[in-house]
C-alpha cells in the first residue's frame, strides 16, 4: 500500500479537511498519477453533503483529474512515466457485460466503480477521488492528453465536458441544430462551447441576468432569462438541462419544438414534477444522461483540444475549498473552480 494525502469529508455536515489514507500499489495494468489539478463539480458538493443519500464517509471527492504519471505497471501500453494522464468519473467496471462491451462502462450491469463514494471491483475497497496527491488506476480508465494546453482548463472536461458532449453527440447535434442550455454553470458553460463547436445555434436559458455577456462570449447565439422565456416557446431541437436544484421541467419542455428532447444531466436532490401534458402536446421526449464511456471520453477530449473548447476556470488552493463550495452554491464562479494540488 502507498500513503495518499487528501482533503476529505468525514461526515455530511463537517467542512472538508486534510486526511491521509492508503491506496493500492500499482498492478501490472495500473498507472500511478501525481494529481496536479482537480475540478470541483457540483456532484462533489451533493455527495460530500449527502444530498443524494447513500454517501459513505470519509469521502475524498473529485472526478475531474489531470496529472503526471509517476509509476507504470509492466503491462501498461498507453502511458510512460512523465506522461500527462486524465481520469474522470469512472475508475473501473466489469469489462464483460453488454454495456461495458458497448463502451457504456458508466452503465456497467455488474458493478461500476465510480471514482469516489463507491467501491472497487472487489466489492469492498472504497474508491477515493482526486482531492488527493496521488491516484492509482487501470490504464483503460485513464485518458491521454496531447499537445501543450493549460492543464487546469482541461481537468473540468473529465466530467463537465463528457457529460454534455455525450448527449449532444448522441442526439445528432450539427450545423444549425437549435440547442438550448438550461443553467450556465460548470456543465452549462461546457455545453455551450461544445454545442457551438459542433455548429449548433445555442440559446442559453438562465436565471442570472449578469451572465448574458458571458453567454455570448462562450459561443451562445441567444440568451433568455428563464422567467421571460415565452418568446422561446416551441423552438429548440434539444435542451441540455444542467440545473442542480428545484426548477420547472414543464417550462423547459415548453421551449422544445414538436418531437424535441429535453435531456436531464443536472441532478437535483428532490424529484421534479412533470405533467403528462407537457410531453403529450408535441410528442416530446424527456431523457437522462450520465457522464460517458471510456472511448467516448477520449474522443471528447481530443475534440475539445482540437476545437479549443477548454473550461473557463478559477484556480483555488485546498485551504479555500470550503469557501469555494459556498460560492458554488451561490453561482459565484466563472465557470469552474479547479483545485491546485500543489497546495495539499
Ligand atoms: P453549477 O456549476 O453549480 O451549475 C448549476 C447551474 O444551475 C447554476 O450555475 C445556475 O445557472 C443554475 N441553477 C442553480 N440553482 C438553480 C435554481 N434553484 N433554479 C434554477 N437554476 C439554478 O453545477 P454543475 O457542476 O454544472 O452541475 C450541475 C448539476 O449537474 C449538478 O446537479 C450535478 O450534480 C449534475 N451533474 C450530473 C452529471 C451527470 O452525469 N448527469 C455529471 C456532472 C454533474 P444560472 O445562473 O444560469 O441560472
Ligand atoms: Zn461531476
Ligand atoms: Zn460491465
Amino acid at each position: 500500500m502507498t500513503t495518499a494525502r487528501a482533503y476529505a469529508a468525514q461526515d455530511a455536515s463537517s467542512p472538508l479537511a486534510p486526511w491521509t489514507f492508503s491506496r493500492r500499489e500499482p498492478g501490472d495494468k495500473d498507472i500511478e498519477l501525481s494529481v496536479r489539478w482537480c475540478g470541483i463539480c457540483h456532484s462533489d458538493l451533493h455527495q460530500a453533503r449527502n444530498e443524494w443519500g447513500a454517501s459513505t464517509f470519509p469521502m475524498v471527492p473529485g472526478h475531474e483529474i489531470v496529472g503526471t504519471v509517476t509509476r507504470v505497471g509492466k503491462k501498461v501500453k498507453k502511458f510512460k512515466v512523465g506522461s500527462t494522464a486524465a481520469v474522470g468519473c469512472v475508475v473501473d467496471s466489469c469489462r464483460k457485460c453488454v454495456n461495458c462491451k458497448r463502451g457504456l462502462e458508466q452503465h456497467c450491469l455488474t458493478r461500476v466503480s465510480f471514482t469516489y463514494n463507491c467501491v472497487e471491483q472487489d466489492g469492498k475497497t472504497v474508491t477515493q477521488g482526486g482531492y488527493s496527491d496521488k491516484l492509482v488506476v487501470d490504464e483503460g480508465y485513464a485518458f491521454t492528453v496531447g499537445g501543450k494546453h493549460p492543464l487546469e482548463r482541461i481537468a473540468p472536461l473529465l466530467c463537465a465536458g463528457i457529460t454534455t458532449y455525450s448527449p449532444l453527440k448522441r442526439l445528432g447535434t450539427r450545423k444549425g441544430t437549435k440547442v438550448g442550455v438550461l443553467g450556465l454553470g460548470g456543465l452549462g458553460h461546457m455545453a455551450v462551447k461544445i454545442a457551438a463547436a459542433m455548429g449548433a445555434e445555442v440559446t442559453v436559458f438562465s436565471g442570472s441576468p449578469a451572465k448574458k455577456a458571458d453567454a455570448k462570449r462562450l459561443g451562445a447565439h441567444e440568451f433568455v432569462l428563464s422567467k421571460e422565456s415565452d418568446k422561446a416557446a416551441g423552438r429548440m431541437d434539444l435542451i441540455i438541462d444542467t440545473v442542480s436544484a428545484d426548477h420547472d421541467l414543464n417550462q423547459a419542455l415548453g421551449w422544445l419544438r414538436t418531437e424535441g428532447t429535453l435531456v436531464l444531466v443536472g441532478a437535483p436532490p428532490k424529484p421534479q414534477p412533470v405533467s403528462a401534458f407537457s410531453l403529450i402536446g408535441g410528442r416530446k421526449r424527456l431523457e437522462g444522461s450520465g457522464v460517458g464511456g471510456m472511448k467516448e471520453t477520449q474522443e471528447m477530449l481530443d475534440f475539445c483540444l482540437k476545437k479549443g473548447a477548454l473550461a473557463d476556470v478559477e484556480v483555488v488552493g485546498y485551504p479555500q475549498v470550503n469557501q469555494a463550495y459556498e460560492r458554488l452554491l451561490k453561482g459565484d464562479v466563472r465557470y469552474r473552480f479547479v483545485l491546485d494540488n500543489t497546495t495539499l
